[in-house]
């Protein structure tokens, strides 16, 4: 059994972070790799590591004196260092770094040193042998990772060490230079790790306990999600659940190594595991009241078209009243439809000063009898896996609306079953998705 752990940089913000994740990592002896980001907030008037180095390369290339910065980087370190009792003279480290630094040195590399640092401390804290991403990482001439060639390297280093510490968020292009990801990228040189080793399981440790059933700004002390699909997960942060990007575990993902989403401060909380599927399905699962989340968006607007006896001529008006959407640039969300009419769904923020014109132009067209605009509507997807080919989830759902009110808008359930969406007034939003959980939470 092998465990890769992504630590963040909230889980690594202080020395009584860096206690906590050596609990972790030495309560179960499978747990040999070990990702670090560089330290993070410490409450939230704090500053990232990163941003500050981001502060330090701008200061230089403009000429700034950064002193005063990067004493705040160097205490931070030094106080881990002191804090865990460590031997490592980082401080000198820090300074010995930022003495060979001027305008020319790469951005990539100056951030890159928030994570360097802090692997180093990682590493001797934990008795871990520290590998640098540059001995391993490695990215092409355009860019791309060179995953044979990382992670044949990977594999040689891990045989040679056992346990590691290695740092996020970057590694080596074939000139030598330093090359970042995008901002959170210890993400994705956690999943390679992870994916590179064959991995059982890739820990993904964060300061929440795995992704929630719904937004906590909505409904208070939601329940945690235990297990999720990346289809799943996919409607639920189209939906605008803030959830782990999926490209950012695609390594994983394509071997299928399940991503466990842990919290460093609640270690005993299983927190989520997302995989492609569930083989099994747990006895929860199978009940009428189990769904994995619900997620929402506000401020849609519907223009309703109506013909009168439209018959066959409904494709061609369809077409063309998408065609007038795609010159305002207006996207499409959904296109429920009657009999004479139907109805499309779009993102409000894209009307704005197009409006009239928009209105204007559908009416003033001949095969169109009228048509009306209303905004002010919020989508409501409730997401589930175990909804396929199950009876009477949507009825227990208009059932839960209906019974608080809450006028249905427009309804939508794709043909795979893992998604009904409901429309309804913004101003019934918080409301109906308080009610969906309360039902639907088991
Ligand atoms: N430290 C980098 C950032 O703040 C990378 C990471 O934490 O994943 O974006």
């Amino acid at each position: 059994m092998l465990k890769v752990l992504k630590f963040g940089g909230s889980s690594l913000a202080d020395g009584s972070q860096f206690a906590k994740v050596k609990n972790i990592v030495e309560s179960d002896p499978s747990r040999e790799v070990v990702v670090v980001s560089a330290p993070g907030k410490r409450d939230s008037d704090d500053n990232k590591i990163t941003d500050l180095l981001y502060l330090i390369r701008a200061h230089i290339k403009y000429g700034v004196s950064h002193e005063g910065v990067l004493e705040m980087i160097r205490s931070r370190y030094v106080g881990i260092k002191d804090e865990c009792g460590l031997s490592t003279d980082i401080g000198k480290l820090v300074d010995e770094t930022f003495a060979d630094i001027n305008k020319e040195t790469s951005e990539d590399y100056i951030v890159s040193r928030g994570e360097y640092f802090n692997a180093i401390l990682m590493a001797e804290y934990l008795g871990f042998k520290f590998v640098d991403a540059t001995e391993w990482l490695m990215f092409d001439y355009d860019g791309k990772v060179n995953n044979q060639k990382s992670e044949a390297k990977l594999k040689e280093l891990k045989d040679i060490y056992g346990k590691i510490v290695t740092p996020g968020f970057y590694g080596i292009m074939p000139g030598g230079e330093v090359r970042t990801f995008p901002r959170g990228g210890s993400d994705i040189t956690g999943a390679l790790a992870a994916a590179f080793l064959d991995a059982d399981i890739y820990e993904n440790w964060t300061d929440v306990s795995g992704i929630l059933m719904v937004d906590p700004r909505i409904v208070k002390n939601p329940k945690t999600i235990a297990r999720v699909t990346y289809d799943e997960l996919r409607e639920l942060s189209y939906m605008g659940a803030s959830v782990l990007h999926e490209d950012t575990v695609f390594p994983v993902r394509s071997k299928d190594i399940p991503v466990n989403i842990r919290n460093t401060n609640e270690p005993d909380n299983p927190g989520t595991i997302i995989r492609e599927n569930f083989d099994e399905i747990l006895e929860e699962e199978k009940s009428d009241r189990f769904i994995t989340g619900i997620a929402g968006k506000r401020h849609f607007s519907i223009i309703n078209v109506y013909k009168s006896r439209i018959g066959e001529a409904k494709l061609g008006l369809l077409r063309h009243v998408l065609a007038v959407f795609d010159r305002y640039d207006i996207p499409v969300e959904q296109i429920p439809s009657g009999v004479d009419s139907f109805s499309v769904v779009f993102p409000s923020n894209n009307l704005k000063m197009k409006k009239h014109e928009l209105m204007h132009e559908l009416a003033d067209f001949d095969g169109i009898d009228s048509c009306s605009l209303t905004e002010g509507i919020s989508l409501i997807a409730i997401v589930s896996r175990t909804m396929a080919y199950k009876t009477g989830m949507s009825g227990r759902i208009f059932t839960a609306l209906g019974d608080n009110n809450i006028n249905i808008r427009t309804i939508q359930q794709g043909a795979d079953e893992i998604n009904i969406m409901v429309g309804v007034f913004d101003e019934d939003f918080e409301r109906a998705i308080q009610v969906l959980y309360d039902k639907f939470s088991l």
